[in-house]
């Protein structure tokens, strides 16, 4: 896969110039915790683009170092959306399965002097460790002796304390600068059941310890992450030089991922889903994989839009516009494009034939001709859009209205002659003439009508439920009321269900099929609430686009 050049493929590049390396190794490390977010695809781009970009291998590794969080449901979500992405994984890994490296490693640090374990709580942890301006102060455990501090990890390893009672801690500097060297928690006692080593754990060893020791025991040459880790660098370091490990990983952050109008993070996009604001996971309102897949969107565009963003140091926040500017263009010469109506509206051609059904042709995609032609029927009776009939139209409207005329789509020009009213006054049907030398396709010149519609037969017509999205959350509002949490702004508009009509030529459409709805947009089929005979059609973009690249 190509990419453009940036700043990590610098560092690879003279990394393998210098001999430092002859091979790439990276990994993509999901903690499996929640579902991957479009923030995770960055991610996988960027570490599987670069590995490939030099010959080198990629592992899925699942940081799976805190049982309390975790689970199968994850790790099977995660596997299934890195290769719905369409990256290959060279090695599945699971953090979990060097527990017994991590704990060998863990006394080897206590051998050296290096920790010790430690009884104050985590609150007095913190409180011990300081702050920017101000240095710590040691903890009373801290020159306990090795023989102590031995016997003692031995049996928090054996199960013989409480959770939270005792940690095992690198013993590096209280007096650090850098607080994360202010002697970091290694191990943590948690007597918890483990997705993947069941009960033969109760200790657990803490992130900063166990990531330098996974990368190093795979190998990993260049162990990219995000910018948050920059302050953990020394740390990783010292793990890997400390523990002895033949492998030194180097560690580069780059920037995160971050788009308007939504929340990309696993504890919130959690907090949705439980809180049931969204159907699952794989809503398609969610920044998710899995949710962005149901919605439509397609890994190409999302890698396509990924790499747009490029590989920086910053993390800048990316329009969501960008995101639906790729789709539009993956979509262009792939989607059918069709005619739905979603809000229907009758309207009789009072001129044409009773029981006379035409089947008129039309083009499955005008910027692809090789997409070929489908055949539309069209008789007296059909359905428009309610908005593309307007009494009394303002202005500048175009479309339907009495005494004017238009075109249908792929039909003829029709004229409003006649308007039907319940006894509220509400508009139930038009009537309308048509001009058979109209039709389109017959090189008709004669005259020219400024608005086109489209329509569907009503006696032909297939039910369909249409779901239009707007963002989940609003950050303009977000912005102005800070004492709220993020769950106060879900935007209660962000769903409509609305049932309308499509071409009967639909009838077999499958799940995942994405389609253009003429002037709605991009559409996508439902896997998950589409019935047969009933398809669920959610929007992926409209077709306006204010964005450019
Ligand atoms: P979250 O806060 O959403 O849980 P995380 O960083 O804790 O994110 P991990 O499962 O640890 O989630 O992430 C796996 C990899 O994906 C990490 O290397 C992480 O840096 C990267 N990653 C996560 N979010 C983003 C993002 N928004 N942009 C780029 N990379 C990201
Ligand atoms: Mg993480
Ligand atoms: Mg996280």
């Amino acid at each position: 896969m190509e990419q453009s050049s940036n700043f990590i493929r610098t560092i690879i590049k003279q990394d393998m110039d210098s001999k430092r390396h002859d091979h790439v190794i990276t990994r993509f490390p999901p903690e499996p915790n929640g579902y991957l977010h479009i923030g995770h695809a960055k991610s996988i781009v960027i570490n599987f683009g670069l590995a490939d970009d030099f010959n080198g291998k990629t592992n899925l590794r699942f940081d799976d170092t805190n049982p309390l969080k975790e689970d199968q449901e994850y790790v099977d979500s995660i596997k299934e959306d890195v290769s719905w992405l369409g990256y290959e994984w060279d090695e599945l890994r699971f953090a979990s399965n060097y527990f017994d490296e991590m704990y060998k490693r863990a006394v080897l640090l206590i051998q050296k002097g290096l920790a010790y374990v430690d009884d104050l709580t985590a609150d007095e942890i913190r409180e011990y460790r300081g702050t920017l301006t101000e240095p710590g102060k040691e903890s009373p455990h801290r020159s306990r002796t090795k023989e102590e501090n031995l016997d003692l990890f031995d049996k928090m390893k054996n199960g013989e304390f409480e959770d939270g009672s005792k940690v095992l801690r690198a013993k590096i500097d209280m007096t650090s600068p850098n607080l994360n060297l202010r002697d970091p928690v290694l191990y943590r006692v948690s007597h918890t059941s483990h997705h993947n080593t069941g009960d033969a754990w109760c200790i657990y060893p803490m992130y900063d310890f166990a990531h330098p020791l996974e990368d190093a025991i795979e190998g990993v040459t260049h162990s990219l992450c995000t910018t948050e880790f920059e302050d953990h660098r020394p740390l990783y370091e010292w793990v890997v030089r400390e523990c002895e490990m033949d492998n030194q990983p180097q560690q580069i952050e780059f920037g995160r991922l971050n788009i308007t109008n939504t929340v990309m993070s696993k504890r919130k996009l959690k907090q949705l889903v439980d809180g049931e604001f969204v159907d699952g996971w794989d809503d398609p309102r969610l920044p998710t994989i899995s949710g962005m897949r149901r919605r439509g969107f397609t890994a190409e565009a999302i890698r396509e839009f990924v790499k747009e963003t490029g590989v920086s140091k910053g993390s800048g926040t990316v329009d969501s516009a960008m995101l639906d500017h790729f789709v539009r263009e993956d979509l262009k010469l792939k989607a059918p494009r069709t005619m739905g109506v979603l809000r229907p509206l009758k309207l009789v051609i009072t001129n044409y034939p009773e029981g006379q059904v035409e089947w008129l042709d039309a083009e499955v995609n005008p910027e692809n001709p090789e997409m070929g032609m489908r055949k539309i029927p069209f008789s007296r009776e059909i359905y428009i859009e309610q908005e593309d009939f307007m009494e009394e139209p303002p202005k500048k409207y175009f479309r339907l209205f009495p005494g004017n005329e238009v075109r249908l789509k792929h039909a003829y020009f029709v004229k409003c002659e006649n308007v039907i009213k319940d006894a509220d006054g509400h508009v139930t049907e038009i009537h309308c003439t048509y001009d058979p030398e109209t039709k389109s396709g017959s090189g008709f010149t004669g005259r020219k009508v400024k608005g086109t519609i489209h329509w569907v037969d009503a006696s032909h017509a297939l039910p369909a439920e249409f779901r239009l999205y707007e963002p989940l959350i609003l950050d303009e509002e977000m912005a102005e009321s800070e004492d709220k949490t993020f769950l106060d702004h879900v935007n209660a508009n962000s769903l409509k269900m609305i049932s309308g009509f499509i071409e009967p030529n639909l009838e077999h459409i499958e799940a995942q099929e994405k389609l253009q709805f003429f002037r709605h947009g991009y559409f996508n089929v439902d896997p998950k609430h589409s019935e047969p005979g009933k398809p669920v059609f959610n929007r992926i973009v409209s077709l306006k686009s204010s964005f450019k690249l």
